[in-house]
């Protein structure tokens, strides 16, 4: 048995990110990942600015009870003078501080009358102003090279004056599925039939995590269909996923296909349920990942084996999903001697780790479960879990991005 952990670190290091990059501009950059770091050509805020609407003052020319001329009115986008000793200057929300001036009072805080302005509370030296650079300096970097972009990034790219971004190139993936039992949703379906499930749902999940590309194809169980699907596939895309076959049974051609294709395909039987059948192998320099047949199997294994390396293909940097903690909610107890992979509801309590309360049917058929499920709770193998006991879990929400 291969240790889950190693399988998806295994996994997450297959393939490199891709060594080109293009340019796309601000509007279509987002959901991508960015290939050149972005480095601050400018102080934000690139000038002295008030945080408020009211009065700039020179803080050593208040004294209580004494008005003060209003020198100007320098509206958003006016250019401000110069401050006179003793006078103000009314300014807005975002204007850039007078020369001469260092605090603002708010104008909750003033009373206007006859272009003169009396405060009626003593102000604090410095106050309300926005410095120059205190958000980003000249010269950091504001956005990592394997960045996601998405709208804050947006926001502090567009802040630079910035229109264009440089992205990794968009992974195209393969997806092939087998077997003689499986019809096209939309099609009519003979008893001894099933839909095939695993090929809209594993296109879901590609496409949720930013892959616009994805090739589905579907072979019968005969080497000459899965052969043909293979050239297409490996010819077309960047990555090739299989679904099924892959086992030990005599329609299990998956494997021999590969082989015949000259790759050498690691089968392996990971440490996890469900899943555990899961084989990578390398053919025309692309990596081939085989699923297993069962759909919460495929999508238990998607999630937490296959992302990982389609995040690293995409350029991502982080391409482990984040592990949290919650208690256990179950009235049965848990133990096997492989990890444990429970579809679940995470329920958030006030000042307490979430409760994590697992689907009746854990059997990897269920599709309902997987639609009733928001996270995967990671139960030990060789343990006893029980109620209230702390556990990690994946939130798929989050994740499967
Ligand atoms: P296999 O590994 O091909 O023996 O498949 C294991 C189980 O998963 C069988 O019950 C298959 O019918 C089912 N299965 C395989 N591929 C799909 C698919 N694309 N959609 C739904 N069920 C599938
Ligand atoms: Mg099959």
């Amino acid at each position: 048995m291969l240790d889950f952990d190693v399988a998806q670190s295994r996994l997450a290091t297959a393939a490199n990110a891709p060594a080109q990059s293009e340019d796309v501009s601000l509007a279509d950059c987002i959901g991508r990942v960015l290939a050149t770091p972005i480095v601050a050509t400018l102080d934000l805020p690139s000038a002295d600015n008030s945080a408020m609407d009211g009065y700039a003052i020179r803080f050593a020319d208040y004294q209580p009870d004494v008005r003060f001329p209003i020198q100007q009115r320098c509206y958003a986008g006016d250019t401000p003078q110069a401050l006179q000793p003793g006078n103000a200057i009314r300014l807005f929300t975002g204007s850039i501080m007078p020369e001469g001036a260092d605090t603002v009072i708010m104008q909750e805080n003033a009373r206007e009358e006859n272009d003169e302005v009396l405060f009626l509370e003593a102000p604090e030296k410095g106050r309300h102003v926005r410095y120059r650079g205190e958000d980003v300096r000249q010269g950091t970097e504001i956005v990592p090279r394997g960045a996601v972009l998405d709208a804050a990034h947006v926001a502090l790219i567009a802040s630079q004056g910035i229109d264009q971004v440089s992205v990794f190139p968009l992974l195209k993936v393969g997806l092939l599925t087998t077997g003689n039992e499986l019809v096209a949703p939309g099609q009519p379906r003979a008893p001894e039939q099933i839909y095939n499930s695993n090929g809209p749902m594993l296109t879901a999940l590609l496409r949720r995590q930013g892959v616009q590309s994805v090739k589905a194809l579907h072979a019968d169980d005969n080497p000459e269909s899965i052969t043909r699907a293979f050239e297409t596939l490996l010819a077309e895309c960047d990555l090739v996923l299989t679904v099924g076959g892959v086992s030990v049974g005599e329609k299990d051609l998956v494997k021999p296909t590969i082989e015949q294709l000259g790759a050498t395909l690691d089968m392996w039987r990971v440490n996890m349920k469900p899943g555990k059948p899961v084989a990578l192998a390398h053919a025309r320099n692309k990596p081939i990942v085989c699923l297993p047949g069962n759909p919460v199997s495929a999508f238990v294994v998607y999630a937490l084996l296959v992302s990982p390396l389609v995040r690293t293909m995409q350029g991502r940097t982080q391409v482990l999903p984040a592990i949290q903690y919650g208690t256990l909610d179950a009235d049965r107890e848990f133990s096997g001697s492989r990890i444990s992979f429970l579809r679940a509801q995470a329920h958030f309590d006030k000042n307490a780790l979430p409760r994590l309360i697992p689907h009746g049917d854990q059997g990897s058929a269920i599709i309902s479960s997987l639609a009733w499920a928001d996270v995967l709770a990671r139960i030990p193998a060789n343990t006893t879990t029980r109620k209230d006991d702390v556990v990690a879990f994946y939130d798929l929400a989050h994740w499967l991005r």
